[in-house]
């Protein structure tokens, strides 16, 4: 199923649902949750329990008539990354010479995100203190369960499902700081969307085609299957000393073909649109202003 955030045309409201079928989507009250339970309280009630929500025989309205908002459009903590975890995004890295050379032990950072974007809503590209803007399509993964000292067999079982994310930096900024939180968390840097498709749906360890387009050029192109440390492995790896809550967001890293990797750079410019997709999920599309 798909589990979204979206104004609802019949109230005018914001509300959290599900679509069972791609065409009709569900406010959590129709499904029999209480009125104005968010995403996050949802998937925190619901924890990994994906029988416990049933398509209702009617009701409902059209998908295509809502306009949809982030998924969590309001994440409860920073957003958890993994910088370099695709070996060609790696090595287009290492040739542009921007960043510290990988290391065998992942690279996390985080994201400060007061609000996520929403699937075709702005990014702002902060040009007064940016030169280098760049895009990096990423698979979200979403906890459904608090997760601490889980291992990578069990990994799975907390996992309530994914998402495309759009980890969008400032170059610039992100270079010679020491790190790399302030160049990856200006505001409006973390498009999300268009909605979360669930792990029953999924499976635990998806292998997708990841793909991202500027004004419609092919830019990356890969699969989730190239994860240099794979979703099980980081839950492991974080979990051993951060309980890591449900609701928490992953952001998995990116594959080559960001702005940064070409010669010279192609960096984003006010008026670009940037669409990140990924197979069995959707696409996250945003312009720049
Ligand atoms: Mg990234």
């Amino acid at each position: 199923m798909k589990v979204l955030s979206y104004l609802s045309r019949r109230s005018g409201k914001a509300a959290t649902g599900v679509s069972f079928d791609g065409e009709r989507v569900f406010s959590l009250e129709e499904l029999g949750w209480p009125q104005g339970t968010d995403v996050l309280s949802f998937i925190r009630d619901l924890g990994c329990d994906f029988t416990r929500v049933q398509a209702p025989a009617a009701g409902g309205e059209a998908l295509r008539d809502v306009e949809l908002l982030a998924p969590i459009p309001h994440p409860a903590n920073n957003v958890i990354c993994i910088g370099l975890n695709y070996r060609d995004h790696v090595e287009e890295s290492d040739r542009a010479g921007i960043l510290e050379p990988a290391k065998a032990e992942a690279a996390y950072f985080t994201k400060h995100v007061n609000e996520a974007i929403r699937p075709g809503g702005a990014i702002d590209g902060h040009f007064d203190i940016c030169d280098s803007l760049d895009y990096e399509c990423e698979l979200a993964v979403i906890l459904g369960r608090d997760a601490y000292q889980v291992s990578r067999e069990e990994a799975g079982d907390f996992i309530f499902g994914f998402s495309v994310a759009n980890d969008v930096t400032a170059r610039n900024i992100q270079k010679g700081r020491g790190q790399w939180f302030f160049g990856k968390s200006l505001d409006s840097f973390f498009p999300m969307g268009p909605w979360i498709v669930t792990r029953d749906e999924l499976g635990a360890a998806p292998d997708l085609a990841i793909r991202s387009f500027v004004n419609g050029e092919p830019r990356q192109n890969s699969r989730t299957s190239c994860l240099i440390h794979s979703v099980a492995e980081i839950i492991e790896d974080l979990s051993r000393g951060i309980t890591l809550r449900a609701g928490t967001i992953i952001a998995t890293g990116t594959p080559s073909g960001v702005g940064m990797g070409f010669d010279p750079p192609r960096y984003l410019r006010s008026g670009d649109r940037v669409r990140c997709e990924i197979e069995g999920i959707g696409a996250l599309e945003n312009s720049v202003r």
